[in-house]
């Protein structure tokens, strides 16, 4: 089987071509990825008209790229397969139009995808790992755990009751004036920081209920720097390495409870594994708490290449072929209507259109 996938969810404009052949692993034939986060930076986060205009400009020569890497053509493609939801409306309606006009023109099935189905199933991509399994997606966008059961069959153990995690980083770094996008400025800022100069709180750690937060943690930061004001390069090392240091603690205590229950729910499964994607997966210091968090309870962990993790459409075509794979094929693509809100629990319905 071999798809086409289109993403435009949010400030990438990206398209690829993945085969399944018979019996063998799958291969990502292209990946092609154009991020427009200069064309945000300015606006410090990115700005829904901007990212629309941006795909509109973009996609038809990404896609084209994506096919001319992969070394085939429209006529070799069994299927296309786009980001319908959740994310910003204007780049959904960029991408699975341009899909649907791309397979009713050559007469290919058309598939529409929730963006995030694509990231909870990206480590059957790289790892070929078999279901059941943990997800941990964490991005600008996002903050959740998933049980992933199965194509189409999943359930939210977590999510976050306000602010999502790479938000949180973001809106520490505008606050502390480093550039965007804030998550790699603030990792690299923390480097040289003392991170128990500033005793941030921990959201929700020790909570019974499973969610996170870290809209606390936003303002404790802001109190933070207006009392340190006016601020020094030290200052600033030590707030981003304190902040780090309570968001890693935070996520292994929230994390560790979900770990718990994957154990008590699924007895029989010697080594669990807990899987991450989302743009905040780069970062070094979370990453290592969430091993040693891992270690502690006998979990394998799995963190796909960083560009697998942050937005591309070799997930969307992953998540195509899986679903062709599967059967969920059937209702109607072409009369699918983009969803900004698109929870991964209500994605079992089959939603591909036969070409036309
Ligand atoms: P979506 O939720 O729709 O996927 P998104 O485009 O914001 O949205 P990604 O592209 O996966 O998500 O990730 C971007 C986010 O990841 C930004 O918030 C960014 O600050 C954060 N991020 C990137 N690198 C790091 C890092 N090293 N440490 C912490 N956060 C990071
Ligand atoms: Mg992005
Ligand atoms: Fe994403």
């Amino acid at each position: 089987i071999r798809v086409l996938g289109i993403e435009t969810s949010c400030d990438e404009t990206a398209a690829s071509v993945v085969v399944l052949r018979e019996g063998d692993a799958p291969e990502i034939l292209s990946n092609v990825v154009l991020s427009q986060i200069e064309d945000h930076a300015a606006f410090g986060g990115v700005v829904p008209e901007i990212a629309a205009r941006a795909h509109v400009e973009a996609l038809d020569g990404i896609v084209e790229a994506a096919l001319a890497d992969a070394g085939v053509d429209l006529a070799a493609v069994d299927a296309v397969a786009a980001t319908a939801g959740p994310g910003l409306v204007g780049g959904l309606i960029v991408g699975l139009m341009t899909a649907k006009a791309v397979a009713s023109a050559a007469g290919k099935p058309l598939l529409a995808i929730n963006h995030l189905e694509g990231h909870a199933l990206t480590a059957r991509l790289t790892d070929g790992l078999r279901f059941p399994y943990l997800l941990l997606l964490v991005s600008g966008g996002h903050t959740q755990i998933v049980l992933v059961r199965g194509v189409g069959d999943y359930q939210r153990w977590a999510t976050t009751i306000d602010d999502a995690l790479g938000e949180a980083f973001d809106k520490t770094a505008k606050m502390l004036g480093l550039p965007y996008p804030g998550g790699p400025n603030v990792e690299k800022t923390a480097k040289g920081g003392d991170p128990t100069r500033f005793a941030f709180p921990r959201p929700m750690k020790g909570s019974a209920q499973p969610d996170f937060s870290f809209a606390g943690l936003k303002t404790a930061v802001r109190q933070a720097a207006s009392a340190a004001a006016p601020l020094s390069d030290r200052d600033v090392a030590d707030i981003c390495a304190s902040f780090q240091a309570a968001v890693s603690d935070a996520l292994a205590d929230r994390v560790g409870r979900c770990l718990q229950r994957f154990r008590e729910t699924f007895p029989d499964i010697g080594t669990p594994v807990l899987v991450i994607a989302g743009g905040v997966a780069a970062n070094r210091e979370i990453r290592a708490s969430l091993e040693a968090q891992c270690r502690e309870h006998g979990f394998r962990f799995i963190a796909p290449p960083h560009e697998l993790c942050t937005d591309n459409a070799a997930m969307i075509a992953w998540a195509g072929i899986e679903r062709l794979r599967a059967g969920l094929a059937g209702g109607d693509a072409f009369a699918f209507v983009p969803r900004s809100r698109w929870p991964l629990d209500e994605v079992s319905a089959p939603v591909v259109g036969s070409g036309r």
